[in-house]
């Protein structure tokens, strides 16, 4: 179980050095232009423990990635006080991206825009962006707070019902901040205007990213809500399944303990989803975050990208993948409901930076 969050955890009372930092770099996706190989860039978190090959220079890269976790119960009453809404964040993740040569800067279901302000203030970059990735209250309500305090800001997403859209995105459609490439991809399943978004930085070979909101989180996905089996399949499986593996996956919702216990459920001979398990554990006793994790680790214990795998379809009794899935997704409800209700989780504060 998760410890009540200490004041010093909540974002309003944050240092300036966040508590958790690492920083990484993308790759361009199959059939775009090589990188060099002489931009080599690995990992660094928390006091330098992952250091670049070689202790390289800092290099001119460009994309930086700011999450900001919202799952501190006090400033979700904070929020639920403002909004008057009687659903409180609970376990939300927004995103700032941020373009470090033209200091540009997008942000990524803004779930709270007096803090994602904050950050944009602290940075000192240029809010130009809102990449919604559905029409959720959580992951869209502070569009129109936003869109009013911020002139001209693009908000962008595939559902019309997305507060303060400003433009519609297409499946495929590919956008560009300066060096950073964002690609749409559909993936209906959760709701049917669901957009994943996919980053990567030109000449860079770091990993990809995609965020993926209520489509793909770590260890499971969300609930289906308003599309068929097999179009979640296909969003699940051959849209989001097919990124390359090395792909960052940032979700929206701080959900693994959850949905890798259904993973246990489901696959209890699979030692990818105990040891995931037991790790996701330790990060909740020492109020850590989860994300990101990778696609590769997905394929490994994720049951919904799993549905071909026997030992998931044997779970459900079913063989068509489609029905498979289907039938997950229905154990997954109900094994929602038989859980005990969430413990309020701990740490409101994340950052990851992508350059030094
Ligand atoms: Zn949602």
């Amino acid at each position: 179980m998760a410890q009540l969050p200490s004041r010093e955890g909540f974002a309003e009372d944050a240092p300036q050095r966040p508590a958790w930092r690492g920083r990484t770099c993308v790759r361009p996706p199959p059939g775009t232009r090589a990188p060099p190989p002489a931009h080599a860039c690995s990992l660094r978190r928390g006091a330098g423990r992952w250091r670049r090959p070689g202790g390289a220079p800092r290099s001119a890269r460009a994309l930086r990635i700011v999450p900001w976790a919202h799952l501190c119960p006090a400033v979700s009453q904070a929020v639920r006080a403002v909004g008057g809404r009687a659903q409180p964040l609970r376990d939300n993740y927004m995103y700032l991206v941020i373009e470090e040569h033209t200091r540009e800067a997008v942000a990524v279901d803004v779930a709270v825009p007096k803090r994602l302000l904050e950050i944009v203030g602290r940075e000192g970059v240029s809010l130009t962006t809102v990449l919604t990735t559905h029409h959720h209250w959580d992951h869209a309500r502070g569009n129109a707070e936003l869109a009013r305090l911020r002139p001209g800001l693009a908000v962008l997403g595939a559902d019309e019902r997305i507060c303060a859209l400003t433009r519609r995105l297409v499946h495929g459609e590919e956008l560009q901040f300066g060096a950073i490439h964002v690609r749409c991809l559909l993936t209906p399943g959760h709701t049917s205007g669901h957009m994943s978004y996919f980053l990567w930085e030109e000449d860079c070979p770091d990993p990809p990213a995609v965020f993926s909101g209520d489509a793909l989180s770590v260890g499971g996905c969300g609930l289906r809500l308003e599309s068929t089996a097999q179009q979640m399949y296909q969003s699940l499986v051959e849209t989001l399944g097919t990124l390359p593996p090395e792909t960052k996956v940032f979700c929206g919702h701080e959900h693994t303990l959850g949905n890798l216990e259904f993973a246990q459920k489901v696959e209890p001979g699979n030692d990818h989803v105990r040891a995931k398990l037991s790790w996701a554990k330790k990060r909740d006793e020492d109020d850590m975050p989860t994300v990101p994790s990778t696609l590769g680790e997905e394929l490994l214990y994720n049951p919904f990208l799993r549905v071909a795998e026997e030992p998931v379809c044997k779970f459900t009794g079913k063989a068509a993948p489609a029905e498979v899935l289907e039938a997950l997704c229905r154990e997954r409800a109900s094994f929602e409901r038989a859980a005990e209700p969430l413990q309020p989780q701990a740490r409101a504060l994340l950052a990851l930076q992508w350059g030094p």
